[in-house]
């Protein structure tokens, strides 16, 4: 099947990409997505306690305000909902292909066309919108011994419902940003809970609560008071940037804040040192919880601080050497993304894919283009994520980058001179990263003395975006042609 644009994924940014699309007047495209519905990270994450950690009236689409969403940090379903409720009213059904994995897409340069491979069959599209997601592949470390534990082991991104965790002995591997949502919601049912910690992490309080049927009617009536909101929250998280990117130091402040969290509800010194990093915060995202210090100290929760170094039968053992005998395993270990399958798949014009184009780290033209990738666009590409506020802002931006760049193709392509692509020219991606690069050195995520899954393999920050969304939204308003180099047909 031919379309015009192909979009890969139908999380935030396909869907995102979709809406945009039909807004353009294109109806030529259509949205592969491997799993059987659409939702992205929504659909997969489905453990106990799964919530987003920005405010939902941010993290959720400026052109779709939801005046109804039930908290500040609203739970798993209702951003799922939300995320079916766009699909219906922006009428993107009809495009979507699900069950549709795709295996590979190849650049064919003499039709100035992607050939698309899937396991429902073969689409060749003028045009690759990537948005397979930054976190969509879980990471699952290699330990020695685990193939034959004989109970049972998940990944928290595919949580195991058929398994009742009631009255069993559990362990959990990781404290990141899922760990902490499901740890405090499964150590209520379970008769043991160990706990293994690399580092840990800071820990801020979550001002999380219900919003009122009034603040929600108001919304309702009064659509400018839910955009305020959002305008309010947006702006008290932009202020934060220079902190995080610039002035490192600045950070303790919320350092302080995070002890006295710490110490109000961790009376146990000894817990208490062993909860406390040993690096700057903001390094690592900095986590929200009011529940997870308290479960900690659980008389029937063990923290142990040490990373796990093997499986013995049923008994993990930590690096120290601490033990524990347990009946399942549930990895908290995050995703692949540094390393994002997706680029595995994609051959470009030099016949490379772009895994190997990324070899010296994920590098695209303002989070988006590819050296060597010609009309495609990867959306949460390169160095667009946020350490402070909501990548819905980042995904909008880049929709519009998107959307210029149709338009922009469509009128080089018009005329005698017939279809046209547009490549980044590989000066203006080196000029862009090492842009990026300098800013990041002084940053905290650079700076801050922790290991994070911000860095790549080589410890290069591939994931960040070091400025406030206002200014990445300045920098993709419109693609600059000069950047480019534009293919011909023939
Ligand atoms: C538990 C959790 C909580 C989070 N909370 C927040 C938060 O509070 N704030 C925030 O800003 N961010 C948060 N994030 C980050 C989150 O991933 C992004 O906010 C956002 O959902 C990304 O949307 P996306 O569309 O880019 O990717 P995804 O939602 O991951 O969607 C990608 C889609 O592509 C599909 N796909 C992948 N490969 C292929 C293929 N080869 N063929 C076909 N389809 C494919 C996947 O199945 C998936 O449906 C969170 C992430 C997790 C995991």
């Amino acid at each position: 099947m031919r379309v015009r644009v192909a979009v890969i994924g139908a999380g935030f940014g396909g869907l995102g990409a979709a809406v945009t699309l039909r807004r353009m007047g294109i109806t030529d495209f259509v949205v592969l997505e491997r799993a059987g519905s659409i939702g992205g990270t929504w659909r997969d994450n489905t453990y106990p306690g799964c919530a987003c950690d920005v405010p939902s009236h941010l993290y959720s689409f400026s052109f779709a305000p939801n005046p109804d969403w039930p908290r500040s940090f609203s739970g798993q379903p209702h951003i799922r909902d939300y995320l079916e409720r766009v699909a219906d009213d922006f009428r993107l059904r009809p495009h979507l292909r699900l069950n549709t994995e795709v295996l590979k897409a190849r650049w064919d340069g003499a039709e100035l066309r992607w050939a698309i491979e899937t396991d429902a069959g073969s689409y060749q599209a003028d045009v690759i919108v990537s948005a397979a997601g930054p976190l969509a592949d879980p990471r699952l470390p290699e330990v020695p011994g685990l193939d034959d534990f004989p109970g049972r082991v998940f990944h928290s991104a595919r949580w195991d419902h058929d398994y009742p965790l009631r009255g069993k002995r559990v362990a959990v591997v990781g404290t990141g940003a899922s760990a902490i949502q499901f740890v405090p919601e499964i150590q209520r049912v379970v008769n043991e809970l160990a706990v293994f910690q690399r580092t840990p992490p800071w820990v801020l309080p979550r001002g999380d609560r219900r919003i009122a049927a009034v603040e929600r009617g108001l919304h309702r009536r009064l659509p400018a008071t839910a955009a305020a909101r959002r305008q309010l929250i947006w702006g008290s998280r932009e202020l934060v940037v220079g902190a995080f990117a610039r002035h490192p130091e600045w950070m303790r402040v919320a350092e302080r804040l995070a002890r006295i969290h710490l110490r109000r509800s961790v009376a146990d010194p000894e817990l208490r040192r062993r909860l406390t990093p040993d690096y700057r915060i903001g390094c690592k995202r900095i986590l929200l919880s009011n529940d997870w210090y308290p479960a900690l100290t659980r008389p029937h929760v063990r923290l142990i601080d040490s990373g796990l170094r093997e499986v013995r039968g049923s008994t993990l053992v930590a690096s120290d050497g601490r033990s524990f005998e347990a009946d399942a395993v549930i990895f908290g270990t995050g995703f692949r993304a540094t390393d994002v399958p997706i680029a595995h798949r994609v051959t470009g014009a030099a016949g490379i894919t772009m895994a190997e184009e990324w070899r010296d780290g994920m590098a695209a033209l303002r989070g988006t283009t590819t050296a060597g990738f010609p009309n495609l666009l990867t959306l949460v590409g390169p160095n667009t994520g946020l350490g402070h506020s909501s990548i819905i802002l980042i995904i909008e931006a880049q929709l519009a980058y998107m959307a210029d760049y149709l338009a922009k193709l469509g009128t080089l392509g018009s005329g005698a001179s017939g279809r046209a692509a547009l490549v980044p020219r590989r000066a203006a991606v080196d000029a862009w990263t090492d842009g990026l690069r300098r800013r990041l050195s002084r940053s905290v995520w650079n700076t801050g003395g922790c290991d994070s899954w911000y860095l790549d393999a080589n410890g290069r920050n591939t994931t960040i975006w070091p400025g406030t969304t206002a200014e990445f939204r300045r920098v993709t308003r419109s693609v600059r042609l000069d950047e480019y180099e534009v293919l011909r047909h023939g």
